[in-house]
């Protein structure tokens, strides 16, 4: 399915709440199928890291689109790059990552990029699984596919706290996932929501493979109708 001339043209779109297994998903979605994979929540929080090492605050939206206007956000393989810096192991410390949801509430901020991820996808052909909040609603409306998982609160706390080692409190991250959730679904600019043609996956019960399959089974009707 991922060689030659059947190759899966065009953008996979991936949203969904804070860990429902979106990055799971897609990283082994674009594996299966040879295209490349973009976190554009990386892309949040590399803009968050610049914001905060400019010592910007994080409320002054012409502050912060002066200090991202001039970075370059990029993600190479399953890397943020900040300028051609590595920035990957940075971006998911708690602070950039609450940072990450603040200059996300920012319009400027959006745009810049929402520009580069259009053009980090161009540069690829056009095909790519994306994954984020508003990749079906507004950085690829005419995405062929879309996807919105999502998992119960319980789960995901579970899902985060292995990827930290168990290291937190477990209502500490409920709670940070809670209030991340509430920031990106009721904010003006490009809130979180499942579009009309979007596919809904609750991923609460499915493991990793079960969730690609259906994936997968969504890409090969979409292929057949085209
Ligand atoms: O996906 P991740 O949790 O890494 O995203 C970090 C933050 O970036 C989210 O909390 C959200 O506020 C923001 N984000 C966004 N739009 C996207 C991707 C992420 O607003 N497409």
């Amino acid at each position: 399915m991922s060689t030659g001339a059947d190759r899966w043209r065009g953008v996979i779109a991936i949203d969904g709440p804070a860990a429902s297994g979106k990055s799971t998903l897609a990283r082994r979605l674009a594996q299966e199928l040879g295209l490349a994979w973009l976190d554009t929540g990386g892309f949040y929080r590399a803009a968050a890291l610049a914001a905060l090492r400019a010592g910007a605050d994080l409320e002054d939206e012409e502050r912060a689109v002066e200090v991202v206007r001039r970075r370059m956000v990029s993600q190479e393989g399953s890397r943020i790059l900040l300028d051609g810096e590595d920035v990957e192991t940075e971006i998911r410390t708690p602070r950039v990552t609450e940072a990450a949801s603040k200059v996300a509430l920012l319009p400027g901020v959006r745009r810049i990029m929402v520009q580069m991820q259009r053009g980090w996808v161009e540069e690829r052909g056009g095909s790519a699984v994306v994954e984020g909040r508003d990749i079906g609603s507004v950085v690829f409306p005419d995405a062929p596919v879309k996807v919105y998982l999502t998992a119960q609160s319980d789960e995901r706390t579970r899902r985060r706290l292995a990827e930290l080692g168990d290291a937190r409190e477990p209502s500490a991250v409920q709670e940070s996932l809670a209030r991340r959730d509430r920031t990106d679904a009721t904010r003006t600019a490009s809130p979180m929501r499942r579009m009309p043609d979007a596919v809904e996956i609750d991923t609460t019960t499915l493991s990793p493979d079960q969730a690609v399959e259906r994936v997968l089974g969504l890409v090969r009707a979409t292929r057949l109708a085209r």
